[in-house]
């Protein structure tokens, strides 16, 4: 737990901007600097770190989890939310200045309801605006797993109220993330295993296959509303299963042939 004293030492530390580790990779596959670039500023993306600018997640993307919200998956275009930048973060890294350990996911306050939310997570690397469906997957730089915390008490009561998410969905480290892996690398995968085990029990399980809206169509929708710029980070809905998180829990997930991601709720 944090003490006063460190509270007040955080307090007085500059927050640094949040990046992701972009998993090396040797060869021609792996991203270039851009030569024309001078030395990468604080919030350049390197080939070894993406830097956070905004997040955006779908909501129901899979026919059985849009169910088993009392959705109608055949009726509902896809929707998005917010979350802040600095909600997420490397989870196997955690974030050393405000005192989260490597591999830990700390029990937010304000809920009795911490429900998981296994997600691919797609990077920009190439903005743009009102861009085609053909076009889309070219402006994805990576790709990686993650969570979308929820306090699903406070969803459930903001629904109720016709009050906005964004406390229930925009917390302090809501969206902890796997290391990033380059398209050049992971290809674009439309097709592959996701899951989630809490305490060796598994929870979620689908396919990527099974997305109602393709990472391509997400990409051309969300940019027909904002114009999407590099740093960029888009959650594109979890399959079935979603369930409450205890602190002591043990989570693991992953996307077959992508990445996994791995920590205790404290
Ligand atoms: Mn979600």
């Amino acid at each position: 737990m944090t003490s006063p004293m460190t509270a007040a030492a955080n307090a007085s530390v500059a927050p640094e901007p949040t990046s992701l580790p972009v998993r090396a990779t040797p060869g021609p596959t792996r991203a270039t600097p851009d030569p024309t670039q001078a030395t990468p500023g604080p919030t350049q993306s390197t080939p070894d770190r993406f830097f956070v600018r905004r997040v955006y997640c779908v909501g129901r993307n899979y026919a059985e989890h849009a169910r088993e919200m009392g959705g109608d998956p055949n009726r509902e275009p896809p929707f998005f939310f917010t979350k802040p930048a600095d909600a997420v973060y490397a989870v196997a890294e955690g974030v050393s200045a405000e005192g989260i350990a490597p591999g830990t996911v700390p029990y937010p306050p304000q809920t009795a309801n911490l429900s998981h939310e296994i997600e691919l997570v797609v990077a920009i690397g190439t903005g743009g605006r009102d861009i085609d469906p053909v076009d889309a997957l070219d402006h994805v730089v990576a790709y990686g797993v993650g969570v979308d915390l929820t306090r699903r008490d406070l969803q459930d009561a903001a629904k109720q109220q016709r009050r906005p998410w964004d406390l229930s969905k925009g917390f302090d480290y809501s969206g902890p993330v796997s290391e990033l892996v380059p398209a050049g690398v992971a290809g674009h995968p439309d097709a592959a295993p996701i899951w989630f085990d809490v305490d060796g029990v598994r929870r979620q399980t689908g396919d990527l296959a099974d997305q109602i809206w393709s990472v391509a169509e997400i990409v051309a929708a969300l940019s027909s509303f904002v114009e999407l710029r590099p740093g960029d980070l888009v959650f594109t809905g979890t399959p079935a299963g979603v369930g409450a998180l205890v602190v002591g829990d043990s989570a693991a997930g992953g996307i077959g042939g992508l990445a996994e991601i791995a920590f205790t709720v404290v």
